[in-house]
């Protein structure tokens, strides 16, 4: 036998069984040893010498045969099949010299040797070589030897010492490829020998994990649940009045505590129902029922649910009772998970049929809604262990995608078998097919104890005064349906109507969450609820919260989107959002800060850490607003300051023209009078409050450079000298320079200093033209000129109104600008009013 310690040589040699292999050689080389006799009888002369010789072969066979039996080592057999060989040979070579050498046909039986030992006996390379350099020296020597003392055939010789040399290079050939193999073999074997090896170790490893891991979940079962139902249990007892009479508000929160510990413990089972199912270690306690009856009444624990979503229950049977053998507990589970499963898909006002058709030997149970329905690709996915359709946090129905996977369970348990068919938005239908009887159920699945206890509630033996889920969950069915209880907000009925200062808008899509912070927050604040960030958003205008909190994974837009949507409203950024969320993590806060919420808490969340949060934000709020506030007050004041200054600057201006009025005395008030008309030409050509402030400023200060020409020139009666007119060619210059260094005049200073341009290009001081003058120079330039005319001078009488336009309408497109003076001439009827009230001595 091959043990682990032996080299690769021992091992190598020990892979045949060797004692029986020679044995076996011994007993064919003797019996083909005499069998030749036959042979000799007919081609030889020396039978009897031939005899001799092949009896003592066959003796030593026999004294090799009886040594066998002796031997204990692989070594030994193989020097067994030497020798053997050796006297084979020995035999055989005696005879070919004795029948003359080279050209006996007796070579043949050397070949017959040299095949059998690369065949039969497994000797090494090396030892083979020697074996045939014997074979063959055994025949050339003594051959050689008698050559040429017979007659003999070359030819033969010649053929014979070939074939038998290419014989023993063959056999030497053949020999080494053997052992080759036979290594080759034996190294695979090895590798063979070590991945099982390894292989048994995994499978080892494997087992004891799988032992850690129902440890594991018989410790969740027990650190789990345990807990859970020592807080139901006392619930219970307090929410059926067993420990005094309950406030409304306190019962409501206790409910959604127990709600919430249900859901919780529904979890728990189902997790480890599905954890036995799977390693096959549920057993079913099997029962012959009525299916009818026992659909019947689980569709009746739905209804209620059914009413609330007004959906419509129909379920369509055989008149006949439909006996079926199945474990009740267990196939309950499978109908109350697919009923609410369609009433979870179902929107308001559809209709879930379940049918039961009894088919001979088999029975199908259908459960058919008109709901939202499946995608094909998805309708055998959906039985994996946490598939949902749509796994996205915003998936609008709650769920862990657990509750098919653990009905197909229990299904093939029942060796049944179970299908989904659907039409995306028109609903779906689930199959069970199963079978009549009870010979399908395999021994080793039905569990033959008399103690009555659901499978994945059973206590262990050491759980003794720990109370049992049937003690804390009166109603089992409840447990199974508690996803689909509707909570009311309204229900936690807070005293609503004090107020307070702030009002805070809460907006998750659990009801629950909604009631638990109407209980945190509703004695320091206002709240408005609701149940989606779409809603929220409208009730954001309407209601101008102080504060949001808002959920993240919501369906439709989520917490992450709504901020977003807050932050890029001008009406509503200013106010601040917490976001609350159930996922926690660096990137998740990040995200959240980066779509504008302004502060992030994440459930479950510590009252007064959320109180403290809201307070901070809204205090920042408040100081925002003061300063807000300040911001608008200083605003204001400012601008108060700016028109006093302007009002102030004004009656300085108007001062100012008065004391340039009082040097000329022929043109008093004319400033005055050409402001007024330049500011009625204007009024028609859409000119805006500020531009018409800016031209009256400049219409009233057009002459202030006058104040540099001496009243003598001004008053002149005759006609001027040229120096004396170049002078006053230089007001309008002079004028620009007096108004210049006060910045707030440096467009009036513009109008001033063109005032007395004409439109074709031949006025002064810049000979402009067209539309390079400013639009107020050439308004006041007709404004101007109409006044000059119209009234009197040192050197001419005042001219009456008409003339006065006549003049202007004839200089239009030269001095002036033809598109003014069309303007001008709308409002002429009323300035020829102005002239017949004659203004104060003009
Ligand atoms: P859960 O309902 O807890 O998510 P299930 O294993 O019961 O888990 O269901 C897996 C998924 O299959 C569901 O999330 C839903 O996407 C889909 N599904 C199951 N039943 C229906 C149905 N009647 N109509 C539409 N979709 C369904």
């Amino acid at each position: 036998m091959a043990n682990p310690s032996d080299t690769f040589e021992e091992r190598l040699s020990k892979e045949y069984d060797l004692k029986g292999r020679t044995r076996r050689v011994i007993i064919l080389s003797a019996i083909l040893y005499l069998s030749f006799l036959l042979l000799d009888k007919f081609t030889t002369s020396m039978f009897t010498t031939f005899l001799i010789i092949r009896l003592v072969v066959i003796a030593a066979h026999g004294v090799l045969f009886a040594l066998l039996n002796r031997i204990k080592t692989n070594r030994g057999y193989t020097n067994v099949c030497i020798v053997l060989a050796l006297f084979d040979v020995g035999g055989i070579s005696l005879m070919i010299w004795l029948l003359g050498g080279f050209a006996s046909m007796y070579v043949q039986g050397l070949y017959l040797i040299i095949i059998g030992i690369v065949i039969v006996v497994p000797l090494a390379f090396r030892q083979t070589l020697y074996l045939f350099v014997f074979i063959w020296a055994s025949y050339v020597i003594p051959s050689a030897a008698v050559l040429l003392s017979r007659r003999t055939s070359w030819l033969d010789v010649f053929t014979n010492l070939f074939f038998l040399s290419a014989m023993v290079l063959l056999g030497v050939f053949g020999s080494y490829i053997m052992e080759n193999i036979r290594r080759r073999e034996l190294t695979s074997r090895i590798q063979l020998e070590d991945t099982a090896a390894q292989l048994q170790e995994s499978n080892a490893k494997l087992k004891s994990l799988d032992e850690l891991k129902t440890q594991f979940f018989a410790n969740v079962n027990h650190e789990l649940r345990t807990p859970l139902t020592l807080m139901l249990a006392p619930l219970k007892a307090i929410l059926e009045g067993r420990m005094g009479k309950l406030s409304a508000v306190l019962r409501d929160t206790l409910e959604t505590m127990q709600r919430n510990g249900y859901k919780l413990l529904k979890l728990i089972n189902n997790l480890l129902d599905l954890t036995k199912l799977e390693e096959g270690k549920m057993r079913l306690k099997i029962k012959t029922v009525n299916l009818i009856d026992f659909t019947a009444s689980l569709l009746s624990s739905v209804k209620p649910m059914a009413d609330q979503k007004q959906i419509r229950l129909y379920f369509q049977h055989p008149p006949h009772p439909v006996e079926l053998t199945i474990d009740p507990d267990q196939f309950e589970k499978v109908i109350l998970n697919l009923l609410s499963n369609a009433l979870k898909f179902t929107p308001k006002g559809g209709k879930i049929t379940v049918y039961v058709e009894d088919k001979d030997g088999a029975i199908s149970l259908t459960v058919e809604d008109t709901g939202i329905g499946i995608p094909a690709n998805m309708l055998e996915s959906i039985f994996d262990r946490f598939s949902q359709v749509d796994g996205s946090k915003s998936r609008p129905q709650e769920g862990t995608g657990i509750g098919l996977s653990l009905v197909r369970e229990i299904v093939n348990l029942h060796q049944g078998a179970i299908r989904a068919e659907s039409t995306l938005g028109k609903g779906s239908r689930f199959i069970v097919d199963l079978l009549k009887g009870e010979d399908h159920f395999s021994a080793e699945v039905l569990d033959r104890r008399l103690e009555d206890h659901p499978v994945g509630l059973k206590r262990r033996a050491t759980d003794s005064g720990e109370p049992r889920v049937q003690d804390i969950v009166a109603d089992f069915r409840r447990l199974q349906l508690v996803d689909l209880e509707r909570v009311d907000i309204e229900g936690a009925a807070g005293e609503a109507t004090k107020t307070h200062d702030a009002l805070i808008l809460v907006i998750d899509d659990n009801p629950e969450v909604l009631k638990l912070m109407r209980m945190l927050l509703s004695d320091e604040y206002d709240l408005e609820l609701t149940t989606s960030a779409e809603k929220g958003l409208a009730l954001m205008r309407d209601k101008t919260p102080d504060l949001v909190l808002c959920d993240v994974m919501m369906p439709g837009m989520d917490g992450h989107m709504f901020s977003r949507a807050v932050k890029g409203d001008e009406a509503l950024k200013h106010t601040p959002v917490i976001l609350v969320t159930a996922r926690t993590g660096a990137e998740m806060i990040s995200e959240g800060i980066q779509a504008g919420a302004d502060d992030y808490i994440s459930k479950p969340f510590d009252s007064v850490e959320l109180k403290a949060r809201i307070k901070a934000l809204l205090r920042i709020r408040e100081v925002e607003s003061e300063l807000a506030l300040l911001n608008r007050n200083l605003k204001m004041r400012t601008s108060d300051l700016v028109d006093q200054q302007r009002s102030l600057f004004l009656s300085t201006v108007k001062s100012l023209v008065s004391a340039i009025d009082a040097k000329d005395e022929y043109t008093r008030h004319h400033s005055t009078r050409v402001t007024e008309f330049t500011l009625k030409i204007a009024r028609t050509m859409d000119f805006s409050e500020k531009e018409l402030g800016d031209l009256e400023l400049a219409a009233l200060l057009h002459d202030v450079g006058k104040i540099a020409v001496p009243e003598s020139i001004l008053n002149k009666p005759g006609r001027l000298t040229d120096e004396e007119f170049a002078l006053i060619k230089e007001h309008p210059a002079r004028g620009e320079s007096i108004l210049s260094p006060v910045v707030e005049l440096k467009e009036i200073a513009r109008i001033v200093r063109a005032h007395h341009e004409h439109y074709d290009g031949t006025g002064y001081p810049d000979g402009l033209k067209g539309h390079e003058i400013p639009l107020g120079a050439r308004i006041m330039a007709v404004a101007d000129a109409y006044d000059s005319i119209t009234s009197e001078r040192p050197y001419r009488k005042a001219a009456s109104h008409r003339y006065a336009v006549k003049e202007i309408i004839r200089c239009s497109g030269n001095q002036f600008d033809p598109e003014v003076v069309e303007h001008f001439l709308e409002i002429s009827g009323s300035l020829g009013q102005v002239l017949a009230v004659p203004a104060d001595g003009a």
